[in-house]
């Protein structure tokens, strides 16, 4: 432990694969005295990444309650105060659907200094991983990066139907039949392109294709599970139809990350 002010880093910790850490996010690992992670970071490369530090599973898991929120945070700051240099590994980015605001917010409240090392977002690097480029020339020129978790209201529903980029939803895979149903509701076409892709990054990353109009019943009977990133856009045909250039190009590009695991 420090002799000095403990303090707290949120770090992202990308999708799942150690090697998609940054520079900035091991170093933060490498002196922490206490990292508190949670289900979808990279925690099994922690003791090897945080020799010195105390770990804490905060995620969820089937059967075991979470960690709430609130005591989260409090053991952020309680370790912070003891002295610690206190990492809070999330997976993805920190600030995408992560909580991290808030986690800053408690600290710097507590009078804790806090930073914040940013990460590879799920909701980017998961479609990349199969294939799917979230914008494509001619193709889609932006995407909205939306949570499932709770059903969306009709005039989100309204308004993502009529922006005719790509969709990108996490923690959406029990919201899907009334996402997939309330966008046609409003218009969008049953023949749209659909991918949910599960486990990115894992050797067991499953790509599920559909289009609107089934994608809930290709997902029930394919037993698709979280965490899974759905992408909903024409995007989705340049990794389903085989765009030769474009997938060839994209693979390539997954090689460089996982010699062996190329997708
Ligand atoms: N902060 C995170 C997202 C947290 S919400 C980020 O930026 O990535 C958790 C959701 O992220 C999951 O339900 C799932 O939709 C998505 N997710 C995260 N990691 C994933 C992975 N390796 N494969 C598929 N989905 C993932």
């Amino acid at each position: 432990m420090t002799a000095g002010r403990g303090s707290v880093t949120l770090v992202g910790g990308g999708p799942g694969d150690p090697d998609l850490l940054t520079v900035a996010a091991v170093r933060a690992l490498g002196e922490a005295d206490v990292v508190l992670f949670d289900r979808l970071a990279p925690h099994q490369a922690l003791a090897e990444l945080a020799p010195g530090a105390a770990l804490i599973d905060v995620g969820k898991r089937p059967g075991h309650h979470p960690i709430p929120q609130q005591e989260i945070e409090r053991l952020l700051v309680a370790h912070a105060q003891a002295g610690a240099r206190v990492v809070r590994l999330k997976g993805g980015d920190p600030f995408v659907f992560g909580r991290g605001g808030e986690e800053a917010e408690a600290c710097r409240r507590a009078g804790i200094p806090v930073r914040v090392v940013p990460g590879v977002t799920s909701a980017i690097a998961v479609p990349g991983a199969a294939g799917i480029p979230v914008t494509h020339r001619e193709v889609s020129r932006l995407f909205t990066v939306v949570s499932g978790h709770a059903p969306l209201s009709d005039a989100e529903l309204e308004h993502l139907a009529g922006l005719g980029g790509t969709i990108v939803i996490l923690m959406g895979v029990s919201n899907l039949p009334s996402i997939t149903a309330g966008l046609q509701r409003f218009g969008m076409a049953a023949t749209i392109p659909v991918a949910v892709v599960e486990r990115g990054f894992a050797a067991a990353q499953r790509t599920t294709f559909a289009e609107l109009a089934t994608a809930r019943a290709v997902a029930e009977r394919a037993g698709v599970v979280s965490p899974a990133v759905v992408v909903i856009g024409e995007v989705v045909r340049l990794a389903r139809d085989g765009d030769v250039e474009a997938s060839a190009a994209l693979a390539g590009a997954g090689a460089v990350l996982d010699d062996g695991r190329a997708r």
